[in-house]
């Protein structure tokens, strides 16, 4: 079981987003666990301020770090991040700073037990925080966010899908993209034709091996076009060398 505690100064931005789809079967399965936490519930003054003006000047606020602080070690009971090392526990700051979130990243959160997500709002959060109570920093992409919430679902929902059991069948993410370094092959579904264009023929002929061939030549074509930085990392043996070059005089 995995448990998502989530840091937030807008929890009502998650009462429905989970109640969908592979999500929400995976918490029903007893799977995984999400609760959204309020952050002024760790404030200590009458006015619950969570933010304050950036020291040395400049637009925005920042996000204080004794209430995040606070609430990181009454989620996970430990002061300091450090106090984590080589548990199952992590302290997820999402930042446009951060490591990238990739395929490779959620499949080492499935491996936790236990996550606190942390949305910075504003201008971002105290450094003292990434510096004291934050086991990992996370972007979702190069691109800024107006608040940490949708970051989180992203991460939620890539995590879930990894989790064993969550998705209808064991092999189901194996073949998706990222999993094998490129991107899934082109799918098709019925009608056979629509709008003057045909399913390809091998995907209706029952056979498997051409099929199983297909798929990998049409990913393998679909990676180079749409993200040809995948392939420098790909694994790829001698027929899959030559379908790149033959891509590439099509071209
Ligand atoms: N001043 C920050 C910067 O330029 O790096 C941007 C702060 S942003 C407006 C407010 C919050 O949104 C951040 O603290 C973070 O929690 C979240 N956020 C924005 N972009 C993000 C991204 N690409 N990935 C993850 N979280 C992001």
């Amino acid at each position: 079981m995995l448990r998502f505690d989530i840091i937030t100064i807008f929890p009502e931005f998650f009462r429905t987003v989970f109640d969908f789809g592979i999500v929400r079967r995976a918490r029903a399965a007893g799977l995984v666990e999400i609760a959204a936490h309020d952050l002024r519930a760790w404030t200590t003054d009458k006015h619950k301020v969570v933010d304050d003006r950036p020291f040395g000047g400049g637009d925005g606020m920042v996000l204080k770090p004794e209430p995040l602080c606070a609430a990181v070690e009454a989620l996970t009971g430990a002061h300091e991040a450090r106090e984590l090392a080589g548990t199952k526990t992590r302290v997820v700051l999402l930042s446009p700073q951060g490591r990238v979130f990739e395929q490779k990243v959620a499949a080492e959160l499935a491996e936790a037990e236990r996550i606190v997500l942390i949305c910075g709002r504003y201008e971002g959060v105290d450094e003292r925080v990434v510096e004291t109570c934050v086991t990992d920093e996370l972007s979702i992409g190069d691109y800024v966010l107006s608040g940490g919430e949708p970051a989180a679902v992203v991460v939620v929902d890539a995590t879930v899908r990894l989790l064993p059991g969550a998705l209808g069948s064991e092999t189901s993410a194996v073949n998706e993209s990222f999993n094998a370094g490129l991107l899934d092959c082109p799918h098709y579904t019925r009608p056979v034709e629509y709008s003057g264009r045909r399913v390809p023929e091998v995907l209706l002929s029952g056979h498997h091996a051409e099929i199983a061939r297909w798929r990998r030549r049409e990913a393998l074509r679909k990676t180079a076009r749409n993200r040809p930085d995948l392939l420098q990392q790909a694994t790829l043996d001698e027929q899959e060398r030559t379908w790149l070059a033959e891509f590439d005089k099509e071209q």
